[in-house]
């Protein structure tokens, strides 16, 4: 493991330049598919560091592919970049207060800002070592935009612009220093709009067709479909438009937004269908007209043991970090505003921290591929992990028992525990990156792991064919 050190000090000389950048991101705090700014921030300074840039890739005018090196395995680091709306937070503030002078309602509550800047960080970092080392090795940063309620990288898994690499590796900002376990839900997500036709409701009741009954009787067929799912799947909806607030007139128009999520992909297509007969049948029995929308899906994650070992031997060789008075500080404060049973929850997905349970939890927990793996949300790093064999990381960013998407995340994403944080991760991801670039047979091994995993399933990508991602708005 000689490389370790090289990547450590690589890292360290260039840290004041990326703690600036992902602290710029934190405050552009951009939406889905409209990151211009921290796109391109991204990608001018990839450029600068020699990497060549493909902008607007895959349809979205925010995602770009850097491309430095050549010959040897083809490796990407995935990084993200979008914010959350309603999130501006004013950066170490301990109550809920928005960010003074915020050009926007955003804010980074998921720690993006800090995951794009430390993928790109690694990916600096492994061309430097490559080169400075006569190493045959490509390496790519993906700048991928639109992960939040979107599927950036489900368009570009579609586009193919995953399909030569050997490996990709990412991370996402945490509370504790990990190799990433959870299990993750794969979701299809859509817009169910029914049309009726308006009409007095008093005069000519007879003459009218309620869209607005159509939604009541969808979501209360889905309500009935709740006991037949799989286990761990969910269902969520959300009104769009319920109908008007006349009521006397026969609601014309009434929409719903559904996601489905389930462990695996196919039983969240499947899924997808019975909930689209349900929206079919509500129409029939009111006689309205129904229209589906597409709006996104994204695949679960495919873990891959093999790469997820590599990734965790070279964390622990870095090792975790120092924690100053003034961060446990603060972290006791920020802990203070967070409700016992929101830290509880957050300490389900971390049993090794609970048993001690600390304001910062700094070192490197155990890895134990044979846990049963918390299931957590869904994100779109599933279909490139359906494609590549794909690992990631987690570090300790935030105070432990933070809730993401919460305030209190984005009030410390701009703190010296998330820089440290980010450090680590941007060492971790190129460090493991130069470690498989020297082992043939584990990159082998790792495909393997994937095909056998991938079974009788091989990558199908949940979005069809003519749905295109939305148009960007500044
Ligand atoms: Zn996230």
């Amino acid at each position: 493991m000689k490389h370790i050190e090289s990547v450590v000090d690589l890292v360290e000389t260039k840290r004041h330049q990326y703690i600036s950048l992902a602290n710029n991101i934190w405050s552009f705090a951009e939406m889905r598919y409209a990151e211009f700014r921290s796109a391109e921030l991204h990608a001018a300074q990839i450029e600068q560091s020699g990497f060549k840039v493909r902008r607007g890739v895959a349809g979205m005018p925010t995602a770009f592919v850097a491309e430095a090196g050549s010959g040897g395995p083809v490796i990407g680091f995935l990084g993200e970049y979008d914010a959350l709306a309603g999130l501006s937070q004013e950066s170490g503030a301990l109550s809920c207060m928005p960010a003074a002078g915020a050009e926007n309602g955003n804010g980074h509550g998921c720690g993006h800002h800090l995951l794009g800047t430390a993928a790109h960080l690694a990916a600096v970092v492994a061309r430097d070592y490559f080169a400075a080392n006569n190493i045959g090795a490509t390496v790519r940063f993906y700048g991928c935009p639109a992960e939040e309620a979107a599927a950036g990288k489900t368009f570009m898994a579609r586009d193919g612009l995953f399909d030569d690499l050997d490996v990709a590796l990412s991370w996402h900002p945490s509370v504790a220093n990990s190799v990433f376990m959870n299990a993750t839900l794969a979701n299809v997500q859509a817009y169910f709009r029914f049309h009726g036709k308006a009409s007095h409701a008093a005069l000519a009741p007879h003459l009218g067709r309620s869209a607005l009954d159509a939604a009541e009787l969808m979501n209360i067929g889905v309500n009935y479909l709740r006991e037949h799912m799989p286990d761990q799947a969910r269902v969520h909806f959300a009104y769009i438009n319920s109908g008007g607030i006349s009521t006397n007139v026969i609601p014309v128009l009434a929409e719903v937004l559904y996601t489905i999520r389930s462990p695996r992909s196919d039983d969240a297509m499947d899924l997808f269908k019975r909930v689209k007969d349900i929206a079919e049948g509500a129409a029939l029995m009111t006689g309205t007209r129904l229209e589906i929308v597409f709006d996104k899906a994204v695949s679960n994650v495919l873990h891959n043991d093999t790469l997820d070992h590599v990734l965790d031997r070279n964390m622990r060789a870095i090792g975790g970090f120092d924690v100053s008075a003034d961060e446990t500080r603060f972290a006791t404060a920020i802990q203070s505003t967070i409700a016992e049973e929101d830290l509880a929850n957050s300490s389900r997905h971390f049993a090794a921290a609970l048993r001690d349970p600390r304001p910062i939890v700094p070192e490197i927990l155990p890895y134990s591929p044979d846990v049963v793996r918390p299931v957590t949300g869904s994100t779109d790093v599933g279909d490139v992990s359906w494609v590549v064999p794909t690992t990631q990381c987690l570090t300790a960013c935030y105070a432990f028992g933070t809730g993401f998407h919460s305030w209190q995340m984005v009030s410390q994403g701009k703190l010296s525990l998330a820089h440290k944080g980010m450090l680590l991760a941007a060492k971790t991801l190129a460090a493991t990156a130069i470690d498989l670039a020297g082992k043939p047979d584990t990159l082998l091994q790792a495909r393997e792991e994937l095909l056998r995993k991938r079974g009788r399933r091989p990558y199908a990508c949940p979005i069809p064919p003519d749905v295109l991602p939305p148009p960007a708005r500044a």
